[in-house]
């Protein structure tokens, strides 16, 4: 459930707002002292806070530049009247979007689950792990997933064809000898000759060379093996 720290001195405003936002679900605590708001901010860590600028103790700029300095909650700022210059300052020390009071609770609800679904993406992609991938030009190589794309195309792969891209593009611009390929892709255990070796080459090249009689990524190295060049 997410939290959402409410800091407003007008206690029929305090109502409202509390009634709307518990009746969307949400979990909510209610300040009306600036300093003391931002106090409870620190032990409660809301999911969002929102915010009137003009409060008791500590007003709503003061406590948005502590906030931000902190931690990383959507802001909501209240203003009282049209002021352009409070949406401004507010904006600019970092409150994530505004309302002029008076105004719609529809609006204010709707732009406070906007800000959540914002905060929760951008969590979502900073946990994401950065994907490993191999790239040259339009090959992209997945090693996690076994996948190996051109362009946006995958490309179908067997097992060991897939093996074999992969060792070789991981070792670019090495001339790699078949007796090393064999022992590096099919283990030292492998019974089958180096022709075995030939036959992927020839497989893969049909798959990820533009003109696989010309190859243009995987070169023949005459007398030594092959060198992969992306
Ligand atoms: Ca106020």
């Amino acid at each position: 459930m997410n939290r959402i720290l409410i800091v407003e001195d007008e206690p029929a405003l305090q109502e409202t707002l509390s009634y709307n936002l518990q009746r969307e679900g949400y979990q909510v605590s209610v300040e009306g002292d600036g300093s003391r708001a931002l106090e409870l901010a620190r032990e409660m860590q809301p999911d969002l806070v929102i915010l009137d600028v003009m409060l008791p103790g500590m007003d709503g700029f003061e406590i948005t530049r502590l906030l931000r300095a902190e931690m990383r909650v959507p802001i909501i700022m209240l203003t009282a009247r049209d002021d352009e210059i409070d949406r401004v300052l507010g904006l600019e020390i970092g409150a994530d979007d505004y309302m002029t009071k008076p105004f719609s609770m529809r609006e204010l609800l709707a732009r406070v689950k906007a800000q959540l679904r914002r905060i929760r993406m951008e969590r979502e992609e900073a946990a994401k792990p950065a994907e490993a991938k191999l790239k040259f030009g339009d090959l992209s190589i997945y090693p996690e997933r076994r996948e190996a794309r051109l362009g946006e195309k995958s490309i179908p792969l067997k097992p060991k064809e897939f093996d074999l891209l992969l060792y070789l593009a991981q070792n670019p611009r090495r001339v790699l000898s078949r007796d090393h390929l064999l022992e590096h892709v099919w283990g030292w255990n492998f019974s089958g000759g180096s022709r075995t070796v030939d036959v992927h080459i020839r497989w893969l090249r049909e798959k990820i060379e533009a003109d696989p009689s010309r190859p243009q990524r995987i070169i023949t190295v005459r007398g030594a093996g092959y060198r992969f060049e992306g």
